[in-house]
Order: C-alpha cells, then structure tokens, then sequence
C-alpha cells in the first residue's frame, strides 16, 4: 500500500482529452449539502436503527416505519441543492467521458448536470413494485402512500437496495472501472459491500485518486493519490487541474 498523503494543489496528474474517468461517490459528497451520513453515527441513520429500516425484515416487521423514514430522507433530499462537489464533477465532461458509480441515493449528481450516473443502491424518487423489483414509478412529490399499490396489485415501496439485498449494477460498476483511465474516490467510508470492492476492479497503472477528510483504509491497490479534504474543497481543486492540464 502507497501512503502519500497530497494537498489538491501539488497533485501528479495523468489527464488526457477523452479519457475515461470514473468516479466511486458516497454519503460523504452529499453531507455539505445537509444530507446526513451514518457510519460517523453508531449504525443510526439520522437517528433510525439501520436494521429496522434499511433491511427486508425490517420492511416485513414494520413497513410504515420504514415508508416514514424513506418519506423523510425524500423530503430532505428534495430540499437539498447539488454542491461545489457535485458541479465541478459535472464540468469534468468538458474535456474527459465521465462515469459517475454512486452509493447515494440521492440524486444531486443528476441535478448538478452529470450525464452518466450509475445507481448502484438506487434512488430514492422512484417507488418500486415489492413483487417485481424491475417495476419502477416516479414518486410525485416527497410522500410514498402505505395504499399505494404497482401494476401487480402489490405494495409499492422505495427503489433502494436495503442491506441483505443483491446490488443488480454491481456488475455494470465493475466492467466501468476496469475500464477506468482515471479513478476518484469521494466521500465513501468503504464499509458497505459489495460497493467498496470496486477500487480493486481498477487496473493497477490507474492513479486512484481518495478525496476525504477521514482517508478510509484501501490496502494492496497500487496508484493512491490521498486528499484528506472535505469534498467541497478537494474536488474542485482536483478537477481544476485536471481540466487545466495542457494534454
Ligand atoms: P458512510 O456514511 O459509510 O461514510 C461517509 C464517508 O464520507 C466517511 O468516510 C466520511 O469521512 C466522509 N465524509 C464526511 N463528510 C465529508 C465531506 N464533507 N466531504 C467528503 N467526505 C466526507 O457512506 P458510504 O460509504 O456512502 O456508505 C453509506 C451507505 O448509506 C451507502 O450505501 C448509501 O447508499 C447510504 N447513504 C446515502 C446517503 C445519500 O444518498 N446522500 C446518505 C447516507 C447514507
């Protein structure tokens, strides 16, 4: 494992027009835009044993729990605005193509105008059919109905993959890194599996590039470049001198 540790201003960069750059985006983009992570919290998702919301037993226990909760992380993202991190992701596509492989549910890349985004654990303003997880709705607004029923005459529920779920675009995200020329991490804890798999997916001669103010542990990847900031200030800084790059 490399361990150098860099500011985003004195970065070793390898940009080239076209290249493919493929960034792994987690809770921690979304926090200066006053979406809350968890990991920092003991398991609580803004106060909510993540068993009894986040799981299918925890939907079979108590669906309207888990519909409140879904109805209010809906409301929260709602309000919320894509940040400096999300737009300057966005104006990466002005020189590179741009895969963005995110755990957030949340849909503030979309928003901050980035034009491939890949759902890995889905996206909370879709319902989903409880019997036909491919049977998809946008929701109208920030409340998901407990009468609310798909096509089938079954209950609707949020298009999230709970944990104890398959992750279905794991293997989509796989096929993207390995076809990285670049790869950014941001805001990612990597405890959640099969998602922080993905960093090994990268090929070896690929510079790695982690933007977090708590660099989470990555061990045996070759290539890491470390940027122990908040991703409001990492990630413009790094996408700057990317787009900068005279190649
Ligand atoms: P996590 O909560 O496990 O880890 C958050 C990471 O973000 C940590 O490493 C932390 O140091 C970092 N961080 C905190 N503030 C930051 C900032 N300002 N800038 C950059 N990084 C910052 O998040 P995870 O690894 O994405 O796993 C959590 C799971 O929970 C995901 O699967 C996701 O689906 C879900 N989740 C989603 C959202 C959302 O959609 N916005 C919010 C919370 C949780």
């Amino acid at each position: 494992m490399e361990d150098n540790k860099n500011t985003a201003s004195n970065l070793p960069l390898q940009g080239a027009r076209g290249q493919h750059v493929v960034i792994l985006t987690g809770a921690g983009i979304s926090a200066e835009s006053g979406l809350k992570t968890f990991r920092d919290s003991d398991g609580l998702w803004d106060g909510y044993d993540i068993e009894e919301v986040a799981t299918p037993q925890g939907w079979k226990r108590n669906p309207a729990l888990v519909q409140e909760f879904y109805n209010m992380r809906r409301k929260s993202v709602i309000e919320a605005k894509p940040n400096a991190a999300h737009f300057a992701l966005a104006r990466l596509e002005e020189k590179y193509k741009v895969t963005i492989i995110t755990q957030n549910i949340d849909d503030l890349h979309e928003r901050a105008g980035s034009t491939d985004v890949v759902h890995l654990h889905g996206v909370i303003t879709l319902s989903q059919s409880s019997k036909n997880p491919n049977l998809t709705y946008p929701i109208k607004g920030w409340e998901l109905g407990m009468d609310e029923v798909c096509e089938l005459g079954s209950p609707l529920r949020p298009h999230v993959v709970w944990f104890g779920e398959a992750v279905p675009m794991i293997e989509t995200a796989m096929n993207i890194c390995d076809q990285a020329d670049i790869f950014i991490l941001v805001g990612s804890s990597l405890a959640v599996y099969p998602a922080a798999g993905l960093v090994g997916y990268v090929r070896n001669e690929v510079t790695k590039y982690i933007i977090d103010p708590k660099i989470p542990p990555v061990y045996n990847i070759s290539g890491l470049v470390k940027i122990e900031e908040k991703a409001t200030i990492g990630v413009p800084k790094l996408v700057d001198e990317l787009l900068n790059d005279p190649k």
